[in-house]
């Protein structure tokens, strides 16, 4: 059965029919307790796949919608929208949406945010998902703030990938960029702590915006020679919280390269796959490597591979979705494994085509990148 999609209009019930291979690794909660059923027969077999054939595998799991930074691209300066903490959904039903998702087919998850480090328990909740069958790859982005103090824990839950946001070198700016003072001390202590854990690779994220930080592009450049990290600089999406992007304001993918090559020569080199997002390439010397990410310049979307669950228990097929699919109502309402499984194969299977970010009649959407998780 792998690959092929069941016409999403079928229930459970039509597709334990059209199988009769054994079930592998769901788990169905009823309402007489958490036990093993065989409604599914074949979906463990199979991977969520979008009408346009693309396979998901990538989760992002937004933890919370709150972040101590008001970075100018993403949060608003003064956020009045907070969910209430209801709205959120619990550890617990973050991991059995896991680990239905893992019967589905996903292999990598990212822990996002707003701020992830800032919710009690996540990094109990890492260590939780990293036992879940199926899942090859956790890695959590952060904007490395509460590092110093939760590398150790970190590492201790079985050392998930970290990526660190890091838009300035200069205090100063990073000030300006993030709205929020003296911070930058911290961050730089954080990857610091990071690597000196033992959380290899670390990888660091700038979002370059112009007329703020594109002055650094070689300060970064440097740094990725210097330093034990992996850079990838990010061009500037329309999900800001402000309404300021402006096209004028994406420092694109060509750009980069032509401030960097001059003084560090650079050689593009493969993705390690179709789906990754990042261009890659290194130093002509061999010393280090840097990442762009260019989804406005050089939009990836054909072989986007990637689904993302919100704090507030909805998922998005798309950044850019116009339309979420609450998941949250679902579990709470006593679905069984089997229904929110079909419920995610059908969500998928209407995935977007693209973003429609260069396309004349783009909005973007209400929800922005805090709310949503990078
Ligand atoms: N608080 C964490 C952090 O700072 O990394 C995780 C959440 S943040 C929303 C995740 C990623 O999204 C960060 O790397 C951030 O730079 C990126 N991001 C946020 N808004 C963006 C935008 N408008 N365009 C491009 N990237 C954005």
């Amino acid at each position: 059965m792998r690959g092929r999609l069941p016409d999403p209009r079928l229930t459970p019930w039509a597709i334990r029919r059209l199988t009769d291979r054994p079930l592998r690794g769901l788990s169905f909660s009823t309402n007489s307790g958490y036990r093993r059923l065989d409604l599914l027969r074949g979906f463990a077999e199979m991977v969520l796949k979008d009408k346009f054939g693309r396979e998901i595998h990538d989760l992002r799991i937004s933890v919370t919608d709150r972040c101590n930074f008001s970075c100018i691209y993403c949060k608003s300066a003064d956020p009045k929208n907070y969910f209430p903490h209801r709205d959120l959904l619990s550890w617990e039903e973050f991991l059995r949406l896991s680990r239905i998702l893992a019967g589905l087919g996903i292999r990598k998850v990212r822990v996002t945010g707003g701020e992830p480090l800032l919710r009690s328990g996540v990094v109990d909740f890492i260590a939780r998902l990293r036992r879940i069958d199926g899942f090859e790859d956790v890695a959590i982005t952060t904007n490395g703030y509460l590092l110093p103090e939760m590398a150790g824990e970190l590492v201790a839950a079985g050392s998930p990938r970290v990526t660190v946001s890091l838009d300035s070198l200069d205090p100063a700016k990073f000030t300006r960029m993030t709205r929020t003072p003296r911070s930058l001390e911290k961050v730089m202590a954080g990857i610091d702590a990071a690597l000196e854990a033992g959380l290899k690779p670390v990888k660091v994220n700038i979002v370059l915006v112009r007329g703020f930080n594109d002055d650094e592009i070689v300060d970064f450049a440097r740094l990725a020679r210097k330093r034990d990290i992996v850079l990838r600089f990010i061009e500037f999406m329309p999900l800001d919280a402000d309404h300021s992007w402006k096209r004028e304001l994406v420092v694109t993918a060509r750009e980069i390269v032509a401030a960097i090559t001059p003084v560090f020569p650079l050689i593009e080199i493969p993705r390690h796959s179709p789906s990754e997002t990042a261009l890659r390439y290194r130093f002509a010397d061999g010393q280090g490597e840097i990442g762009i990410i260019a989804p406005v310049s050089i939009p990836f979307c054909g072989q986007c591979s990637r689904i993302r669950l919100t704090a507030d228990g909805k998922l998005r097929t798309c950044l850019f979705s116009m339309e979420e699919h609450d998941v949250r109502h679902l579990v709470r309402n006593g679905a069984m494994d089997s229904d929110i499984g079909q419920f995610f194969f059908n969500a998928v299977h209407q995935k977007e085509s693209g973003h429609r970010i260069n396309e004349p009649d783009f909005v973007q959407p209400d929800r922005t990148m805090v709310y949503i998780g990078g």
